[in-house]
C-alpha cells in the first residue's frame, strides 16, 4: 500500500470525513442534512428551493427579463453565467466581467440572490464579489486548485458532480472544499454519461445517486434536470422524480419564450418557458417536510 493511501485509510471516518454522515453523531442515525444559508435563502430544510434562470448571461435585456420572469414563477435564487465551460474554445465563452455586471443588476432588481460559475481560481474574488453562491461546473469538479480557493473564499458553493466521477470522487471533491473551512456545499447531480447520449437525451439523471448520497454526507442534494436531459420536453418530468428521490433543490435553465430557443447563444434547446417553472416550483413546494426556513443574510 502506497504512504499516500495508509495516510487515507487511517482516517477514521474515511477519505471524505468532513462531508461524512457517520462522522457526525447527530446525523447519524437520520436523512437530515446541514442547512446552507445561501444569502438568506435555507438550503436543505427539507422543503426544495428552485434555483433558475439562463444557461448564460448573454446581454443585459435578455438577463433581466429572464431574472424578473423566475421570481414570478416562484424561484428561490437566479442562476446563469458569465464564465462559461464550453466544450470547444471556439463557441461563446460568456460575457465574463460585463455578465458579472448584469448578474448584479438582475439581483437588485429582483431580490433574488445568484448562482453563478466560476472555471478558474484566479477569478474566484471577482465572481465572488457578485455572487452568492459559487457555482463549480462538472467539468471542473477535480480542479483542485479551484475547489481549494473557493473554499478559502468561504462563500456558499455548487459543486457540480462530473458525468463520469463515481459517488466517492464527487464527496472527495467536495471534501477539498471543505478542509478548507467551508462546510457550505452543495452537491448536484447534473447526469451522467451513458450509452443513450445523443439518441434521446444528452445525459441520463443518475436517481440513484440521491438516496446513495443522502446516506453518506450531511450535504444538501441538488438536481440539474436541464443539463441532465438536454432537453426541455423531458424537464418537467425529471424534475419531478428528483423531488420523489427527496432532493434539497432544483437548479433548471429558462428562456423568456419560444421565439428565444433558436437565437440563444448556449443550451437553446433544454430551456424551459416561466410558465413551465411556475407549475414545477408549485409541485416542489407540496413536497416540503416541513415550512421554509427563513435565516438572516449572511
Ligand atoms: C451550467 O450549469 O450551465 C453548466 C455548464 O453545467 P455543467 O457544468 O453541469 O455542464
Ligand atoms: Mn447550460
Amino acid at each position: 500500500m502506497s504512504e499516500q493511501a495508509a495516510t487515507v485509510t487511517s482516517k477514521p471516518n474515511g477519505p471524505y470525513e468532513l462531508v461524512a454522515r457517520r462522522t457526525y453523531p447527530e446525523y447519524r442515525r437520520t436523512t437530515r442534512c446541514r442547512v446552507v444559508n445561501v444569502a438568506g435563502v435555507a438550503v436543505g430544510t427539507g422543503c426544495p428551493v428552485i434555483i433558475a434562470g439562463p444557461c448564460a448571461v448573454e446581454s443585459r435585456d435578455q438577463t433581466l427579463a429572464i431574472a424578473r420572469a423566475v421570481k414570478a414563477a416562484g424561484a428561490d435564487l437566479l442562476r446563469g453565467g458569465a464564465f462559461k465551460p464550453r466544450t470547444s474554445p471556439y463557441e461563446f465563452q460568456g460575457m465574463g466581467d460585463e455578465g458579472l455586471e448584469i448578474l448584479a443588476e438582475a439581483r437588485a432588481r429582483s431580490g433574488l440572490p445568484v448562482v453563478t460559475e466560476v472555471l478558474d481560481p484566479r477569478d474566484v474574488e471577482r465572481v465572488g464579489q457578485v455572487a452568492d453562491c459559487l457555482q463549480v461546473g462538472a467539468r471542473s469538479m477535480q480542479n483542485f486548485p479551484l475547489l481549494r480557493e473557493v473554499g478559502r473564499f468561504g462563500l456558499p458553493v455548487l459543486l457540480k458532480r462530473h458525468w463520469a466521477a463515481t459517488l466517492t470522487e464527487w464527496l472527495c471533491a467536495a471534501e477539498y472544499i471543505a478542509v478548507e473551512g467551508n462546510l457550505d456545499i452543495l452537491l448536484c447531480e447534473r447526469g451522467i454519461r451513458t450509452f443513450t447520449q445523443g439518441d434521446y437525451n444528452r445525459n441520463t439523471l443518475d436517481l440513484n445517486v440521491i438516496p446513495a448520497a443522502r446516506r453518506r454526507t450531511i450535504l444538501p442534494i441538488i438536481a440539474d434536470p436541464s443539463h441532465a436531459t438536454g432537453d426541455a420536453a423531458m424537464v418537467p418530468d425529471v424534475a419531478r422524480a428528483s423531488i420523489g428521490c427527496g432532493v434539497d433543490g432544483l437548479i433548471i435553465e429558462v428562456i423568456a419564450d419560444d421565439s428565444q430557443r433558436c437565437r440563444t447563444l448556449c443550451d437553446g434547446p433544454q430551456g424551459i418557458l416561466p410558465a413551465e417553472l411556475e407549475a414545477i416550483a408549485d409541485d416542489a413546494r407540496g413536497w416540503c417536510r416541513r415550512p421554509q426556513a427563513k435565516l438572516a443574510p449572511r
